[in-house]
């Protein structure tokens, strides 16, 4: 059996992996796509002590830095399932099981899309899922964040900062963000909410300039001319595989301690797949480092 099997290869797979492997125990990491989701992000500026990097090139780095270890990566499988007998089982969709006193989960997260047609079109082209990540390269210019939660909301207040103007369209009649949020948001003078209205159409040649929505009530079509579209309808945790046997918020993120620790000892968790606040690169792989540490402090007591 492995000491530590990390399932997840993103940013806080990689990171756990690493921080096992150095305490010179059995380490090994299964990842459906191993860098998950920074394989996707176009540029990155706020992985600190790095001015500025690429998804890729990031990933590239990263797994030269797991080799060095001698972790057993299993790249492209899939957990499926995961057990307590004597010990810690994860079933992988080829039906093989593999073994570990202890396991660290980093499954990651997806951002939820609105599946509308130009989305995947001009993804890193104007349509962007992360204030936090991608708000500054539309400084001076004319946004939309689709959806009225808490995470649209916020974003628009984040975003109505750094861009000319910010337009927020809710499908639902009634924004859902908090009130102290709403109340914020009606208070920024270059911020226009669009209520029950549905996005038809992000517009575009070869990168975005507008969005399309239907007014709910009308039926009528409107467009709006802008340069960026923020997606901020829903971030799913990939953690269905685990079914009833890992406690997970009602969003269906892993609950852990301040150790990384679920509520199955032995069983730890780390990054976007957990409850714990904030997704991000820098985030992620703090929390694989404390989960391994957790997992190595787990292993020396039992
Ligand atoms: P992930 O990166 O989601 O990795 C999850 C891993 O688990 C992957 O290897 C995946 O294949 C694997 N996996 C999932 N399910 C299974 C399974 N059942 N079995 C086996 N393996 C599985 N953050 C920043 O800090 N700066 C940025 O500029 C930035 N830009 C972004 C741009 C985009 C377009 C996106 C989508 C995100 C961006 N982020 C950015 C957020 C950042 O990428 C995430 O916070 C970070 O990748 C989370 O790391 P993670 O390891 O927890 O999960």
């Amino acid at each position: 059996p492995y000491d530590v099997l990390v399932v997840g290869g993103g940013p806080a797979g990689a990171s756990a992996a690493i921080y096992a492997a150095r305490k010179g125990i059995r380490t090994g990491i299964v990842a459906d796509r191993f860098g998950g989701q920074v394989n996707d992000t176009l540029g990155i500026e706020n992985f600190i002590s790095v001015k500025y990097t690429e998804g890729p090139k990031l990933v590239a780095s990263i797994e030269e830095q797991v080799k060095e270890y001698g972790i057993d990566v299993m790249k492209t499988q899939r957990a499926t399932r995961l057990d307590k007998n004597d010990f810690i089982e994860i079933e992988l969709e080829n039906g093989a099981v593999l073994k570990s006193k202890t396991v660290i989960i980093s499954t990651g997260a997806r951002w939820r899309n609105i599946g509308v047609p130009g989305e995947t079109e001009f993804k890193n082209k104007g349509v962007a899922y992360c204030p936090h990540c991608d708000g500054p390269l539309f400084a001076g210019k004319d946004v939309a964040v689709v959806g009225g939660g808490n995470s649209g909301v916020e974003a628009a207040i984040d975003l109505a900062g750094i861009v000319r103007h910010v337009t927020v369209l809710e499908f639902a009649p009634e924004l859902k963000a908090d009130a102290v949020l709403q109340d914020r948001l009606y208070s920024l003078p270059n911020v226009t909410v669009l209520k029950n209205v549905q996005t038809k159409e992000l517009t575009g040649t070869d990168k975005l300039n507008g969005i399309s929505y239907i007014e709910r009530d009308s039926g009528e079509v409107k467009h709006i001319e802008l340069q960026g579209v923020f997606v901020q309808i829903g971030l799913v945790p990939n953690t269905d595989w685990l079914a009833d046997t890992v406690e997970r918020t009602r969003m269906g993120e892993i609950v852990v301690n301040s150790h990384g620790a679920t509520n199955i000892p032995g069983v730890f968790a780390a990054g976007d797949c957990t409850n714990s606040p904030y997704k991000q690169i820098i985030i992620s792989m703090g929390s694989g480092a404390t989960a391994a540490l957790g997992a190595f402090d787990y292993l020396i007591r039992n």
